[in-house]
């Protein structure tokens, strides 16, 4: 037994380190991946639901990496804010997106996801001022989404934050909303000029129409915290965006809960600044 718990140390301490060295050879390549100019800014179609009118983007990050191939978000975003490239990675794709969304049509918005990290940074302000200028994109179509994780740190800040920005004329949007833990009172607190839906929840709604074998019971649950979100935004009077519209069965469930925005793979997949021109052109917003 103890030469199996001595065992297991060694395993975990080897896991330790081979994470570590992972991190740190990521680091690399992401400064290496700056300087060759491998990330680019995406783009994912967003839409009025009621309408079916394209009304903006959000902007998605994507990194070609030569050494390592096509690279998720959800994994080199996590490991830039470990060791503080976040901000210069960030600031450089919303300079190209806010000069990409330059010759969009001026009825569409651009959406930018702003990290905890930046989030704490006290001249995050006066650096998006300086790129809205540089650009000469009107700040009130841009807007800025904040990860409902972010309350769980020091919400005094954060809302101060959030004052901030909104005196900067762009929108402010509570992203993965029902994720985190954030209550009424907070969300009351806390001037948001929207709030998007997580895809989980959403996601669920397709399970929801094609569980035909599923319990009456776990389908009106799925449903359930989807409407809850809904109707916690429309009580509030918070425009609400879902994400993770797939299908049309999502939307159908969606478009039953009221007016709303969505996202989703149902639109297309995010694309490059290039595609977005095509499609901008065939739709005459140019
Ligand atoms: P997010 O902000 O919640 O972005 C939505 C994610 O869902 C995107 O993944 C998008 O491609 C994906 N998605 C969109 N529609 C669908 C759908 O119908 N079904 C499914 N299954 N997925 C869908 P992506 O691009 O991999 O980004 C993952 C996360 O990485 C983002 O989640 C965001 O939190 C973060 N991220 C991406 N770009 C940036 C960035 O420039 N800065 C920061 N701070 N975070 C970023
Ligand atoms: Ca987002
Ligand atoms: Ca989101
Ligand atoms: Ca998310």
């Amino acid at each position: 037994a103890k030469k199996e718990g001595r065992n297991r140390y060694c395993w975990f301490v080897k896991a330790m380190e081979d994470e570590a060295r992972i991190r740190r050879e990521m680091e690399v390549a992401i400064r290496g991946g700056l300087d060759r100019g491998e990330f680019s800014p995406h783009y994912e179609q967003q839409i009025d639901l009621e309408t079916g009118q394209l009304v903006g983007f959000e902007m998605l990050a994507r990194w070609e990496s030569a050494e390592l191939g096509t690279v998720s978000p959800e994994i080199f975003i996590p490991v830039a804010e470990s060791c503080g490239l976040i901000g210069p990675l960030s600031e450089m794709l919303i300079r190209r997106a806010l000069s990409d969304a330059q010759s969009w049509d001026p009825s569409l918005s651009l959406s930018v996801n702003i990290s905890p990290i930046q989030l704490r940074d006290p001249w995050f302000p006066q650096k998006l001022l300086k790129m809205l200028m540089a650009s000469q994109f009107p700040a009130h179509r841009l807007d800025v989404e904040i990860s409902e994780s972010c309350l769980q740190e020091n919400l005094v800040a954060v809302q101060a934050m959030i004052v901030s920005l909104k005196n900067l004329g762009v929108r402010v949007s509570l992203d993965d909303f029902g994720t985190g833990f954030s209550s009424l009172t907070q969300l009351r607190s806390l001037p948001f000029d929207r709030v998007k839906i997580d895809r989980s929840f959403v996601g669920e709604l397709r399970k929801v129409a094609e569980a035909a074998h599923g319990s009456d019971a776990e389908r009106e649950q799925q449903d359930h915290i989807v409407s809850t979100l809904v109707s916690l935004g429309q009580n509030l009077h918070i425009p609400v965006t879902a994400e993770g519209v797939e299908d049309e069965s999502i939307l159908a469930t969606l478009r039953q809960m009221g007016e709303m925005k969505g996202q989703g793979y149902l639109y297309g997949r995010p694309e490059d600044a290039a595609a977005v021109l095509k499609r901008l052109g065939e739709l005459n917003m140019l």
